[in-house]
């Protein structure tokens, strides 16, 4: 598991250059890309610039303001990508399937009218 402490996360990488990504959208402490593995016809990730933060809970009690910006570069990206419509996931442990443990908001648009959640 990664955390601040130790190597960079990945998003961290891509937010250097380190790792090749283009970034759809920005804030000034957040940041879009698409996902390399999308799982919906618009699917990106929206992510805090700063790698303190490992999950959503995290962030709301850390920094209940740059929560609320993701959200809002969230919302900005469905309208830009998509309809404006689009479902806000944030995996929280590696049993919900976190896998990157630098917190980031997935959003999923484009064609999703049924209602599972899956
Ligand atoms: P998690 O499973 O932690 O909620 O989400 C991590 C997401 O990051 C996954 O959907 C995965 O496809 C995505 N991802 C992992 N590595 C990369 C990468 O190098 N570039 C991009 N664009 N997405 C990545």
């Amino acid at each position: 598991r990664l955390d601040a402490m130790s190597e960079p996360s990945i998003f961290k990488r891509i937010l250097q250059g380190e790792i090749p990504a283009e970034i759809v959208a920005e804030t000034e402490n957040a940041f879009a890309i698409r996902d390399i593995a999308p799982q919906a016809p618009v699917h990106l990730l929206v992510i805090p610039k700063t790698s303190h933060y490992r999950n959503v809970v995290e962030l709301a009690a850390g920094d209940p303001d740059l929560l609320t910006e993701v959200i809002g570069l969230a919302n900005a990206v469905a309208a830009e990508h998509a309809d404006g419509d689009f479902r806000l996931i944030f995996n929280t442990g590696e049993g919900a399937g976190q896998t990157v443990f630098h917190v980031h908001a997935h959003v999923l648009a484009g064609g999703l009218n049924e209602k599972s959640l899956g």
